[in-house]
């Protein structure tokens, strides 16, 4: 049988996938890259990037609402949906094309179709037979379905991509990350939406302070929140699609339910028996700190290893292990402490390091002072609502260092990435208030929280200097 012999392939084109091939293909390597579907993975064709595109529609459609307050003619209408994922599918195709020539002019070869374990050194597509020296799992992951009764009546984040036409009235089943980003982007371009999770709060994982703010800014905007709420069933009846509790609550007539209760690792077809691993709970693939399976030549990246389902991390991590499988750095890892992560909900988040619970726990409560301050930043000075930004602070030790920056609120997303580079250099509180602010901006309040909690929330609005808005 033909066989050809590389010295990388990765299974999966995705972002951990393709990060690996393009280092080891830099590097002189022979390299193949298998993908059933288009290059670029879940972040490019139905996660990170068509959700942003949606979310910037959302943050355009709460901007039109607010114009008229600031003088600003402005009338919304509804959303013209197929344009806009006309625009974002056009988009995504810019990106696709994008990768297919890297992958070309980079000399990787593309096999297209599923990739099948034969050995520990080969794998099958199509009835082809590949073999390399080193083989890399990058295969990601995929929404999960519960197996209730009438599941089939709901979509997930991958159908919620294909939507052709708004929901009119729709059900996100889920709290956490994608839920949330899911039902507020949904929102705000005019769906009515409720948000069912059975757990007590949104985004249970987060410190508390996030996804209280977020609940409360959710409910502002309309959006029906049942929390605690396991659903059980799905059924079609006259006024659309029912959601059955464990309760025996019921909430009817969507038009469109979602799915977003979590993601298991892609390892179905790849025949793991083969190459002799085992696959964890969740369909995740156990490996060490240098994402190495323990069967000779097999490494697995990104999400199919359960470490941290984030595009930025798969990178790193698939960019480390092809310079040391092939740049003679032996110690080359991805670092999987204080990764900043994002969710882009209404307002968003951004998060790194320990939560408050965290800190107390590892490293005494005792040792961890806690900075807070909640305030309606001065976009909103004019309006007749506002969206509350919350920031906390968590400190430890005698110099305090800062361990933990959780913050809800308008432009977090684009603070926190900065301020991740100080943690990370291991900046104290006295770092941050000896650096200074820049004003009016809602980040400087983090670099000028003076009084440890307890302490009153603030409201502001003006544009006084936050501290004299604190002090008054
Ligand atoms: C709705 C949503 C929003 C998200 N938003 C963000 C965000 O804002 N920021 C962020 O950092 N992360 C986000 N993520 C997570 C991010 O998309 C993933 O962490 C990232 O894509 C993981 O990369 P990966 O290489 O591990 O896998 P993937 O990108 O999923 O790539 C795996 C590839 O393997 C292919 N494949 C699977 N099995 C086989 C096989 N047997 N043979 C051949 N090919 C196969 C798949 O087709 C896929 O293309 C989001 C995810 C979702 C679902």
């Amino acid at each position: 049988m033909f066989q050809q012999a590389y010295d990388l392939i990765v299974i999966g084109g995705g972002s951990g996938g393709l990060a690996v091939a393009e280092t080891a293909a830099r590097m002189g390597k022979k390299v193949a890259v298998i993908e059933n579907h288009k290059l670029g993975g879940t972040c490019v064709n139905n996660g990170c990037v068509p959700k942003k595109v949606m979310w910037y529609a959302a943050n355009l459609a709460h901007a039109v609402d607010d114009a008229s307050a600031f003088g600003v003619p402005s009338t919304r209408g509804k959303t013209d949906w197929e344009k806009l994922v006309a625009g974002r599918e056009g988009y995504i195709q810019n990106i696709n094309a994008y990768w297919d020539n890297y992958v070309d002019d980079s000399g990787i070869d593309r096999i297209q179709g599923l990739g099948r374990f034969v050995d520990p050194r080969t794998v099958e597509v199509a009835g082809q037979h590949y073999n390399a020296e080193f083989i890399v799992i990058a295969t990601g992951g995929q929404p999960i379905v519960p197996p209730v009764p009438g599941a089939e009546l709901g979509i997930t984040s991958d159908g919620f991509f294909e939507l052709e036409r708004q929901p009119e009235r729709v059900a996100v089943i889920g709290g956490g990350y994608i839920g949330v980003e899911l039902g507020g982007m949904l929102r705000a371009l005019g769906s009515e939406v409720t948000l069912m999770a059975m757990e007590d709060r949104l985004l249970e994982r987060f410190d508390p302070m996030i996804g209280e703010t977020l609940e409360q800014e959710m409910r502002q905007q309309g959006i029906r929140l049942c929390t605690s709420f396991t659903v059980t069933s799905l059924q079609n009846d006259t006024h659309g699609i029912a959601v059955n509790g464990i309760d025996g609550d019921s909430v009817g007539g969507f038009d469109s339910v979602i799915w977003a209760v979590g993601r298991r690792g892609n390892t179905d077809g790849l025949n793991l028996e083969a190459a002799g691993i085992k696959i964890q709970p969740g369909g995740i693939i156990a490996v060490d700190e240098y994402e190495y399976t323990g069967i000779a030549g097999i490494h697995a990246i990104g999400d199919i290893n359960g470490k941290a389902a984030l595009t930025p991390v798969a990178i790193s991590a698939g960019r480390k292990l092809a310079a040391r499988l092939f740049g003679n750095q032996l110690d080359s890892k991805a670092d999987y402490r204080n990764i900043p992560s994002v969710v882009f909900s209404h307002p968003p988040i951004g998060t790194i390091g320990l939560s408050e619970a965290e800190a107390r726990r590892q490293h005494g409560s005792e040792q961890v002072t806690v900075y807070k301050a909640s305030f309606t930043p001065m976009r909103y000075a004019l309006s007749d609502h506002g969206v509350t930004t919350a920031m906390k602070l968590v400190c430890a030790g005698e110099r305090e260092q800062v361990v933990g920056i959780h913050m809800i609120g308008d432009n977090v997303d684009e603070m926190l990435q900065g301020f991740a580079v100080s943690v990370k250099m291991g900046a104290t509180k006295s770092d941050f208030d000896s650096t200074v602010a820049i004003h009016p901006t809602s980040a400087e309040e983090l670099v000028t929280m003076r009084v440890a909690d307890p302490r009153p929330a603030v409201e502001t609005g003006s544009d006084e200097p936050l501290e004299w808005r604190k002090a008054s």
